[in-house]
């Protein structure tokens, strides 16, 4: 069995542990660097960017966490997502830069700060995971307004990419942990 670190500093990292486990994973809490060790892949949660920075440098994990991803997956769900761009905006904030994609914090505005909507995901993502639409939480997310080469988009909402992929690193504005889908979880887990 595949073994899913998530990154357990502040946010739903327990929510992810729980979709790990229904899409056949074993899941342990990161909270320091020798942790990193023993992980197949990792997981950043939504919650708090800015604050999750700042656990990071106050445990020092900036550094652990951007060498991992030059070696193993890590799957960000929206802060987590923030933190593995390359470029932020609103306010910018330093990042992992583990993806060539530009996003802006709290990109949906105030009125739709948060949202439940139903997606149809690219045919890829069908032909890799399974058919249906894409049940997607969007809690204050932001918007992926640029992505690089290479960077493969899997679903779009209202336009946007929402769920894109660069080699082993994929990343979700919304929040797949907390639907009964387990299809972006086995997708990851298919990059271990
Ligand atoms: N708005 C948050 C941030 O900028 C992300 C929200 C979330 O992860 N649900 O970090």
């Amino acid at each position: 069995m595949k073994k899913v670190g998530v990154l357990a500093l502040q946010g739903d990292f327990a929510a992810h542990a729980a979709a790990l486990e229904r899409a056949a994973a074993e899941a342990v809490f990161v909270r320091d660097a020798e942790q990193l060790d023993g992980i197949d892949g990792l997981v950043i949660p939504g919650g708090e960017s800015t604050t999750m920075l700042k656990l990071m440098h106050y445990d020092g994990l900036l550094e652990p966490l951007a060498r991992f991803g030059r070696e193993k997956p890590i799957f960000g769900t929206c802060a987590g997502a923030i933190l593995l761009a390359s470029e932020v905006s609103c306010p910018s904030q330093e990042s992992l830069a583990l993806l060539d994609i530009g996003v802006e914090r709290n990109g949906y505005g105030r009125q739709v700060d948060s949202r439940v909507t139903r997606i149809v995901p690219e045919a890829e993502f069908v032909e890799r995971t399974g058919a249906g639409k894409l049940e997607a939480v969007f809690i204050r997310a932001p918007i992926i307004r640029r992505v690089g080469q290479g960077v493969n988009v899997l679903a779009r909402y209202q336009g946007d990419p929402v769920l894109v992929e660069q080699g082993r690193h994929l990343v979700a504005t919304f929040h797949p942990e907390l639907t009964s889908d387990s299809r972006v979880h086995a997708l990851f887990l298919e990059k271990l």
